[in-house]
């Protein structure tokens, strides 16, 4: 069977795909999108996929990358909503737990904050209660002195106790790409840098295809189907507009920005959740060898594609956290990375950002468009369920078809065939033994465990295959998951990698400084580059690099 996100062979594959009409198109790859294409085809639905930049380059890469039950809408009494992602939390780390993976988290109670020891107690215990924690991840309430032991960079004089409690942390991107790769070894088609530019619609004005422009080829093309899925996030309500839809249920974005600083910067034991002083939380969390912060939440109407952290977001951040963790005196040259997301949430007359419902809701039109709005990277399993429940009702009515529900609870995503959190620790440590000779580190190994699951051993093949002795292994690993992104992951250019697939512009900036021009020459290389073209990825990556510490030169 042909690899249908290679990069290589992407034009072809898509004059192919292009060809039959499908039961439903998909707009949109972010992890609304992917879901849906995966829900979709586990029903034995036909169904193809168009992203117009690259896969997750929408919200989906932007987020604060935790799978969680959204603690805080408990307080806006949002239970249904707490316990459905509560749920789902442990039903995707059960089907990818290489990339959704427990994280303690504190919650520290402080004089005036917005918890108090009870509420903080009962909202911890009701949040387990209605996720259906396991037992050995239920919460555990502290006193002032276990928190400080706990967490000893917390501000004394205001703490008053603590609550520790599960969350599961995820590299959002991944998981987009994963569920993609499933929904694609599973029958479905996915394409990157096709955008749909407008509906085609038959004589009665029902939407029965859409004309799309393909970027990298710069070629336009008719594509058919019986139902059109709007799952295009921050973008929903352009195309609703296309489609002469949109009406006054509308979105209402809102932007989130996350810091990056190295770990030794903000060293905490682990994961926090804390007050702001203007009654907010926001999360600190350690990752490996630098600890990330955020987010804000501000009413946005700039432009949709690559919102930017600004300094007053940076400022606030940091704040913030010197306030609850007084000692580490962060200022803003600390900062390594950042990035700035957009929320598509469902405007609410008269809410503030913060009090905006998370929900997802439908939305028809009367050309037949389905539009999925709102909602959260971590209830996307559910949300496909329901959107793609609508097609198949739909298509089932029209057609004679059996209808076939449902069928994502156990589908395990792309290299997560893990029994449990133990197995891939013992999985690391086998490869491990096995590589060591060949001067791979256990720590090398673990984070390509935790990216790419068992499709390490893709990786690592090439790694052997192709080792080129003017590099150093460190170089030859980052080339071989390169080469592999490139053959099984539809990474175009330096942005797809280095930003959505490997997360190293985040987490790992300062790595790449010396090696994405070596990184460039192997894609231009393998996908035939003409100069032109080499040179305007290479700006595009140099204008992303630059722009994650851009506010430091902005007022
Ligand atoms: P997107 O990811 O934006 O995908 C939509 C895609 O549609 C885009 O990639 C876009 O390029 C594409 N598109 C648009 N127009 C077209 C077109 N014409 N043709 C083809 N493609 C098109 N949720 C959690 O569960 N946990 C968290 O920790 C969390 N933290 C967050 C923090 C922040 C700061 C933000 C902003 C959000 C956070 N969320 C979190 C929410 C979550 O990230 C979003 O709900 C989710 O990623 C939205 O996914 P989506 O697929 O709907 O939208």
């Amino acid at each position: 069977m042909q690899n249908k996100l290679s990069a290589k062979n992407r034009a072809k594959l898509l004059k192919q795909a292009i060809q039959q009409q499908y039961d439903v198109i998909i707009i949109g790859g972010g992890i609304t999108g992917a879901g849906i294409a995966l829900d979709a085809t586990t029903r034995q639905l036909n169904c193809i996929l168009f992203e117009m930049q690259d896969f997750a380059a929408g919200t989906s890469s932007r987020s604060t990358k935790l799978i969680h039950g959204g603690l805080r809408y408990l307080k806006n009494l949002e239970v249904r909503l707490v316990r459905e992602v509560g749920s789902e939390r442990a039903i995707l780390h059960k089907n990818a737990p290489h990339i959704v993976v427990p994280r303690k988290m504190l919650l520290p109670i402080i004089k005036e904050g917005s918890l108090g020891k009870y509420s903080t107690s009962m909202g911890l215990y009701v949040y387990d209660l209605l996720a259906g924690v396991i037992r050995s991840e239920r919460r555990k309430m502290l006193n002032k002195k276990k928190t400080l032991i706990r967490e000893p960079l917390l501000r004394e004089d205001i703490v008053l106790g603590g609550g520790l409690y599960y969350e599961y942390q995820t590299d959002d991107a991944r998981l987009v790409i994963e569920t993609l790769k499933t929904a694609i070894n599973k029958g479905a088609s996915a394409f990157n840098y096709v955008e749909v530019k407008e509906y085609i619609y038959d004589e009665k004005g029902k939407a029965i295809g859409v004309k799309i422009i393909d970027h990298i080829e710069n070629q336009i093309f008719e594509v058919f189907a019986k139902k059109i899925v709007n799952a295009t996030g921050p973008w929903v309500d352009g195309l609703r507009k296309k489609d002469n839809s949109l009406n006054e249920k509308r979105l209402h974005l809102t932007k989130g920005v996350h810091i990056v600083v190295p770990y030794n910067r903000l060293p905490l034991q682990q994961a926090a959740y804390f007050d702001t002083q203007d009654r907010r939380m926001i999360f600190a969390i350690p990752k490996g060898n630098i600890t990330y912060i955020g987010t804000t939440d501000n009413n946005y109407t700039g432009q949709i594609e690559r919102p930017q952290v600004n300094k007053e977001d940076a400022e606030y951040i940091i704040d913030n956290v010197n306030r609850m963790f007084p000692t580490v005196n962060i200022v803003l040259k600390d900062i390594i990375s950042s990035w700035a997301g957009l929320r598509p949430l469902i405007h609410e007359e008269g809410k503030a950002p913060s009090e905006l419902s998370r929900k997802d809701e439908i939305f028809y039109a009367d050309s037949g468009v389905i539009t999925i709005a709102g909602g959260k990277l971590t209830g996307f399993r559910k949300m496909a369920e329901r959107t793609v429940d609508v097609v198949e009702k739909a298509l089932c009515e029209e057609e004679d078809r059996p209808v076939h529900g449902v069928a994502t609870l156990n589908i395990v995503l792309g290299g997560g065939d893990f029994k449990s959190s133990k197995k891939i620790k013992k999985y690391i440590k086998s490869l491990s033994g096995k590589y060591d000779s060949k001067g791979i580190t256990l720590e090398q190994i673990s984070k390509l465990v935790y990216k790419y699951g068992r499709n390490i051993i893709n990786i690592l093949f090439i790694f052997e295959d192709e080792f080129i002795a003017e590099y150093n292994i460190h170089q030859n690993l980052l080339l071989a998951e390169l080469k592999y992104g490139i053959k099984y992951e539809a990474v175009n250019n330096l942005c797809d990698f280095l930003i959505r697939r490997s997360g190293m512009l985040y987490f790992e900036r300062k790595e790449i400084e010396n090696i994405y021009p070596v990184l460039l020459e192997e894609l231009a290389n393998s996908l035939g580059f003409e100069e032109i073209k080499k040179q305007a990825y290479l700006q595009e990556f140099e204008t992303e690099y630059k722009a994650v510490l851009g506010f430091l030169d902005r007022d």
